[in-house]
């Protein structure tokens, strides 16, 4: 079965694609004439809703979103939500992370969240996934995005970033994984119970 992910971010596209593989479903993009509210909201379920819920509406199909970020302890949880726009509105992931490198001290503890948002007519379920780590001293990798150069996950001890892993190791880990999991383990339960009393 084939899912829409409400997202123009080509990465996310390429992660979540992944992790759903194993579940028998596909992703298809966003088509273009779909617009989705802006990400105004004051916690990730709040971004990643209505984004879903727009693109349901607007195509009638199922939907998923997502709506993720990192939080520093040391800098009280931010920048949280506001993670894509850490450094100002326009602001690419390199100078995120050069403004998270030089906010936060190496070695203090950091939390990716990720919230992925199911939509389809009046059918909304909420999965949230985290994964933490912490601030290394200097980015590393190549791999990933985003943040992913400066963060250290706790699930290992071989001193490697994020951005260092494979993308299986990244997807075994991190919060996109833990919270599309979630979701493709409680959808395929639903579709075969449903297709189970259909069927009875
Ligand atoms: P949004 O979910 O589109 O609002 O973007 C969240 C922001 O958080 C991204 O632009 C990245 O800066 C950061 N982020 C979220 N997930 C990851 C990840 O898996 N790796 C690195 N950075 C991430």
């Amino acid at each position: 079965m084939e899912l829409i992910l409400a997202t123009r971010n080509a990465h996310k596209v390429l992660e979540v694609s992944r992790l759903l593989a194993p579940y028998g479903l596909t992703v298809a993009p966003l088509p273009q004439s779909v617009v989705l509210p802006p990400e105004d909201g004051d916690s990730y379920e709040a971004n990643a809703l209505p984004k879903a819920r727009a693109a349901a509406l607007a195509l009638g199909v199922a939907v998923i979103a997502d709506d993720s970020g990192i939080e520093s302890a040391a800098l009280g949880g931010r920048p949280g939500v506001r993670s894509a726009r850490f450094a100002g509105e326009q602001a690419s992931d390199a100078e995120n992370l050069a403004k998270l490198l030089a906010s936060a001290p190496a070695g203090s503890e950091l939390r990716y969240v990720c919230a992925v948002a199911f939509v389809e007519r009046d059918s909304e379920r909420v999965f949230v996934g985290d994964c933490r780590g912490r601030l290394a001293a200097a980015p590393a990798g190549s791999g990933g995005f985003g943040y992913d150069p400066a963060f250290l996950p706790a699930d290992r001890s071989d001193g490697l970033t994020m951005a260092q892993l494979s993308e299986v190791e990244k997807d075994a880990i991190s919060h996109r994984g833990q919270a599309v999991r979630a979701f493709a383990e409680w959808f395929t339960s639903e579709r075969s119970g449903g297709q189970r009393s259909k069927s009875a």
